[in-house]
């Protein structure tokens, strides 16, 4: 499925105006189970290579929805493909919710609820950034500004953002900083108020662990941080990371790399990609889980083709109801 974003989406490695993600069905006794994988390209995914994944892995799945661990391991056998992973995840939740009639976050055990929301100011030229975030002015309590314009202007950016809004600001690079254009531009942005910086330097970068001594802000890694075989060495180069379905390959990963990263000592961070409510309610599901949370995805487009996530006083807050909690629009559930 194709979802047409509201208004194009500048960040410091790309534009778009629309994203491809796949749909996933899976039926058990009757009952259908849905998933959405929303591939990374920056991580070599495609809408294409997401779908020829699901469509070779369905004779891996087995006929117990509930032995999750299980299928996990037999998935994780076969490498890449993280969002295809994450889509058939999300798809055996909401089919063990919907056959215990539970929803979701209590099938986890966990509250239905979390940190408000962040909202995306995409990339763009100071003034332009701050009008945006006039215009969402009292809808959400938290604004993430994109930064990396390699023009000089970030710190201007986040001035003039500043400017118009009280909420908390937050930052994410993209891997578009040097050590010392971060080492110059975090200590102005500690006193512009910024909570934190995602992402400053490129993943992999052995400055990493040096910037982390000298930031006067804590340091989130996304583009650093997939699985939970990554949380060790990212707490020692940070001071967070950002868990994405997309990126972990569902719910159970993301829940193991959330408890992984308190062990050391770290904050934690859940984030999505351009996403329907679908994909986006797998991720609510685990809100409660975490300090930060980047969920506005389905806010993004034009219109949510998978309503039932409801945005109440800037949180993203999953439904009451069995399984995921979303429907596709116009249809009657399965
Ligand atoms: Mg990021």
């Amino acid at each position: 499925m194709t979802l047409r974003l509201a208004e194009t989406f500048v960040i410091a490695r790309s534009a778009a105006d629309e994203a491809e993600v796949v749909h996933v069905e899976l039926r058990h006794a009757g009952v259908s189970g849905f998933g959405e994988a929303a591939p990374v390209e920056r991580y070599a995914e495609s809408a294409a290579s997401a779908l020829a994944f699901v469509e070779a892995s369905a004779d891996v799945l087995g006929d117990d929805p509930f032995a999750l661990e299980q299928i996990g391991e037999r998935l994780a056998e076969r490498p890449g493909e993280q969002a295809a992973k994450a889509a058939l995840d999300a798809a055996l939740h909401d089919l063990c919710g919907k056959l215990c009639g539970l929803p979701v976050w209590r099938l986890l055990g966990l509250r239905r609820g979390g940190p408000p929301t962040s909202w995306t100011i995409w990339l763009g030229d100071p003034d332009d950034m701050a009008r945006r975030a006039e215009r969402v002015r009292g809808r959400f309590r938290r604004l993430k500004l994109k930064l990396g314009g390699r023009d000089g202007l970030d710190v201007e950016r986040v001035r003039a953002v500043r400017s118009v809004a009280d909420v908390p600001l937050q930052v994410d690079v993209n891997e578009y900083w040097t050590l010392e254009e971060a080492l110059d531009a975090l200590p102005q942005l500690a006193g512009l108020g910024v909570e934190y910086c995602e992402q400053p330097l490129p993943a992999g970068d052995p400055a990493a662990a040096e910037l982390k001594a000298r930031s006067p802000l804590p340091i989130y890694l996304d583009e650093d941080c997939h699985t939970l075989t990554d949380v060790a060495g990212c707490a020692e180069r940070a001071h967070g990371i950002n868990i994405k379905l997309a990126k972990c390959g569902g719910i159970r990963e993301a829940v193991r790399m959330a408890h992984a990263a308190r062990a050391l000592g770290a904050g934690v961070m859940l984030g999505c990609m351009v996403e329907s409510g679908l994909g986006i309610s797998a991720a609510a599901q685990l809100a409660s889980l975490c300090d930060h949370v980047d969920l506005d995805g389905n806010l993004l487009l034009e219109q949510d083709p998978w309503p039932g996530v409801e945005l109440l006083d800037g949180v993203q807050l999953p439904a009451d109801a069995p399984g995921l909690g979303v429907r596709a629009a116009g249809r009657v559930a399965g």
